[in-house]
């Protein structure tokens, strides 16, 4: 390389230090996103890798080394090649469950809020991106993933070498349910000491492969399984389902301390059925009050992710195991969950920050 070649990829490299990311306000060649970057005779290569293939930021990130490197009036051709990888925090290296990345909890203070519905969905849109993704379903008392993806009566097959059950695949994610091994009316009488163990002898007896996200679909409310699976897994942060009728504060409050008991990050506050959008006119009616979920949030002085409409459409999609993400994506309803995803995997990105490797 040329001397006057040498000094402009240092000014080529000054310019990437100083761009910041958006949301963890660091810069992007601090937090391995630059990984590869060649100048000759005018053409600047590099190689952008994004934080998650969801982030809202991607576009601004992208914008902004476009912007900062047009200024170098040195670099006559500009090739940037886009790839994302998504980072791996304490789940990936507590190895709890090898070969995941994150593991990201969806509870809720109490049962028939949409945990399962927002869980599925969530992580049918995280999948949409290329995201590599998977659901574990641990609710005991009404496990619902069987019937929400069109499942039932399909037992797991097992990986003869490794003795371990392997997930159901479907809709590109791989899914893991108390519910594929044993009936409905068998879950119900479960009860006692006993139960805790089976729960984390199940969790620990699956393949899942590679993940980037695990989504796991915790029981309602805030008891011994909850809290075992919450010491057990290596859970990078937790997302908490509400409604806005949910006035009984007390289980939400009850649900983020079970969290902070045992140093989970709480990714944020989802609020379901929020409002009703009429299918006819499009219409929204905010049946419930309006707003009540995102003050909850602010109160509690955890992110608010999103809201998701009341919507029949929601629910014969989930009755009918092809859930809104996969029977109509272009649906508003579908669009919500999209942007729902986006916002759990920033929220990711944070709660891993301090855990990123520099490698530069
Ligand atoms: P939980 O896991 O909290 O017990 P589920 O996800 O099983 O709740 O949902 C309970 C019921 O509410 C299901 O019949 C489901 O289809 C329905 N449901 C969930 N979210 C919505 C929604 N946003 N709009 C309409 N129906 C919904």
């Amino acid at each position: 390389m040329k001397v006057d070649e040498i000094q402009i990829v240092k000014k080529i490299q000054e310019t990437l230090k100083s761009i910041q990311h958006p949301l963890l306000k660091k810069s992007i060649v601090d937090l391995n996103m630059i990984r590869h970057l060649e100048f000759q005779s005018g053409v600047l290569s590099l190689k952008l890798t994004q934080l998650s293939p969801n982030s809202i930021y991607n576009h601004q990130v992208e914008d902004s080394v476009r912007d900062a490197l047009a200024k170098i009036s040195e670099i006559t051709d500009l090739q940037i090649s886009l790839n994302w990888e998504v980072s791996g925090g304490k789940s990936a290296q507590n190895s709890s469950l090898p070969g995941v990345k994150n593991i990201v909890a969806v509870a809720s203070g109490k049962g028939g809020v949409g945990k399962s519905t927002v869980a599925l969905n969530l992580a049918l849109a995280l999948s949409k991106s290329g995201a590599k993704v998977g659901v574990l379903d641990t609710d005991i008392y009404g496990p619902s993933l069987p019937t929400l993806m069109g499942l039932k009566n399909t037992p797991p097959l097992i990986d003869g070498e490794k003795k371990k059950m392997l997930p159901l695949e479907k809709f590109g994610i791989k899914t893991m349910s108390i519910g594929y091994l044993i009936k409905d009316e068998d879950a119900a009488v479960w009860r006692g000491p006993m139960i805790g163990r089976m729960v984390q002898q199940f969790v620990q007896d699956v393949l899942w492969g590679d993940l980037d996200y695990l989504i796991l679909d915790l029981p309602p409310g805030t008891g011994d399984i909850q809290l075992s699976l919450s010491q057990m897994l290596s859970i990078t942060g937790a997302v908490i389902v509400t409604t806005p009728q949910d006035v009984a504060l007390a289980d939400v409050i009850r649900s983020i301390a079970m969290f902070q008991k045992v140093q989970i990050p709480i990714l944020g506050m989802v609020e379901n059925m929020s409002y009703f959008s009429c299918p006819k006119c499009h219409e929204i009616s905010h049946i419930f009050g309006q707003g009540g979920g995102e003050k909850k949030a602010k109160n509690q002085n955890i992110p608010f992710l999103g809201s998701i409409p009341l919507d029949n459409r929601i629910c014969e999609a989930s009755d009918l195991g092809k859930p809104i993400l996969e029977s109509d994506l272009e649906s508003e309803q579908a669009q919500k969950f999209l942007s729902l995803a986006s916002s759990v995997s920033d929220q990711v990105c944070l709660a891993n920050d301090r855990k990123i490797e520099i490698k530069l």
